[in-house]
């Protein structure tokens, strides 16, 4: 698996799974990393374990797509981007750590998992059919905002047009609970776009594709070195809530825009035995931060003018490479979609009733009667505080 990139388009917002768990966490946290463009410092212990997770998948990918096994180690061995020697021994992850498990995945679950299930392959720009693996694709959210994602491996059954979201996930416990995985939306997310694409991007005679409303998760322990497979079925409600989470998400972050203040949780400062990376610089103050990211952007935009050909923004999906799968969508789409399932399965009133998308459309932001300039208030705590420290000393 390479490391994933995302559209990054002048003046659009971008939204992920992890920029939305971010954002969850710690909103503070988002707006450093997504607003400010601060980069954090980022421990070697983190990288093997980024390094583990993207060489197993790889791996595993490799091999579902049915490349031969020494081209899916190889894979497995470019995705490494650690030291080669890196390891983390608490968590029993390194790069031969991640041989095994590849080998372990090919021993058990491929088996099981080829018997009735293939990777999907769906045709790319250029009219090439191409295997699902990391489908990358796009979601127009208000025309500024979008909602992207790469889909780990998009399964096909092996006789019904019936397509599945596979998530491979890595970790050091030793036992898994469906808790950790049953309500994360990040497969239901993908679910939701995999049923849209099903159903136009893929014809087999006259029947177009279903996506499942199950999603698989594949997780390999490292402390056990086992693999267990978390099956999860979603509904139709599952994906309401998650089409009106991600646009309430949206209308947060326009909220906290518009009054310029991302709240701080200081429950997410210190976790994965690890402090934040923003840990010494989130209190400095906007005006800092908003200084410093012009400076950033005024050296960027001066190299990319001495570079004519620099690519600083990789505009559109059509810089991606051949072989890759890409699909862009408007939420409007995967919205009527979804209530084409309910209008399906129930009838008109019932439809209204469940009421599947609530007050879909957002309000205006609603703004305090007495606007805050946070910028002006952060800086008068910041100089009575120095103030109070010099009387103090
Ligand atoms: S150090 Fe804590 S409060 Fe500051 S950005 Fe990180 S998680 Fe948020």
């Amino acid at each position: 698996m390479a490391k994933l990139s995302y559209v990054k388009e002048h003046g659009k917002r971008l939204l992920s799974y992890s920029t939305r768990q971010t954002f969850k966490a710690c909103p503070r946290k988002y707006q450093m990393q997504n607003v400010f463009h601060q980069e954090g410092e980022i421990s070697t212990k983190s990288s093997v374990d980024f390094a583990f997770g993207h060489s197993v998948a790889a791996g595993v990918q490799a091999l579902m797509a049915g490349k031969s096994r020494d081209r899916a180690l190889l894979e497995l061995f470019s995705a490494w981007d650690a030291d080669f020697d890196g390891e983390n021994p608490r968590s029993k992850k390194s790069l031969p750590a991640a041989i095994e498990a590849f080998e372990i995945f090919e021993r058990t679950y491929y088996k099981t998992l080829s018997k009735d299930w293939e990777v999907a392959q769906f045709r790319n720009a250029n009219g090439d059919l191409v295997p699902a693996v990391e489908l990358t694709f796009r979601v127009d959210l208000d025309g500024v905002f979008n909602y992207q994602g790469h889909i780990d491996l998009v399964l096909k059954h092996i006789r019904d047009p019936i397509f599945l979201t596979l998530e491979l996930k890595t970790t050091s416990a030793s036992e898994v609970h469906e808790a950790m995985y049953k309500h994360s939306d990040q497969a239901l997310g993908y679910s939701i776009v995999l049923d849209k694409i099903a159903r136009t991007a893929y014809v087999d005679g006259n029947s177009s594709g279903i996506g499942s409303y199950s999603v698989l998760y594949l997780v390999y322990k490292s402390g056990k070195q086992e693999f267990e497979i978390l099956p999860f079925t979603k509904s139709l409600l599952h994906r309401a809530e998650f089409l009106v989470g991600l646009m309430m998400d949206v209308h947060y972050i326009k909220l906290m825009d518009k009054v310029g203040h991302y709240p701080k949780n200081g429950s997410a400062c210190y976790d994965f035995f690890r402090p934040c990376e923003f840990f010494t610089i989130c209190d400095l103050s906007n005006e800092t931060l908003r200084a410093q990211l012009e400076r950033k952007e005024a050296m960027a935009k001066a190299r990319a003018e001495r570079e004519a050909d620099a690519v600083l923004e990789s505009g559109n999906f059509a810089n991606m490479k051949a072989d890759e799968l890409s699909f862009d969508f408007h939420i409007t789409e995967l919205l009527d979609m979804q209530v084409g399932h309910a209008h399906e399965v129930l009838v008109d009133d019932e439809v209204k009733d469940l009421n599947l998308f609530g007050e879909f459309m957002m309000p205006e932001v609603p703004m305090p009667t007495e606007e805050v300039d946070f910028d002006k208030l952060d800086n008068e705590v910041r100089l009575s505080s120095v103030a109070q420290n010099e009387r103090i000393i």
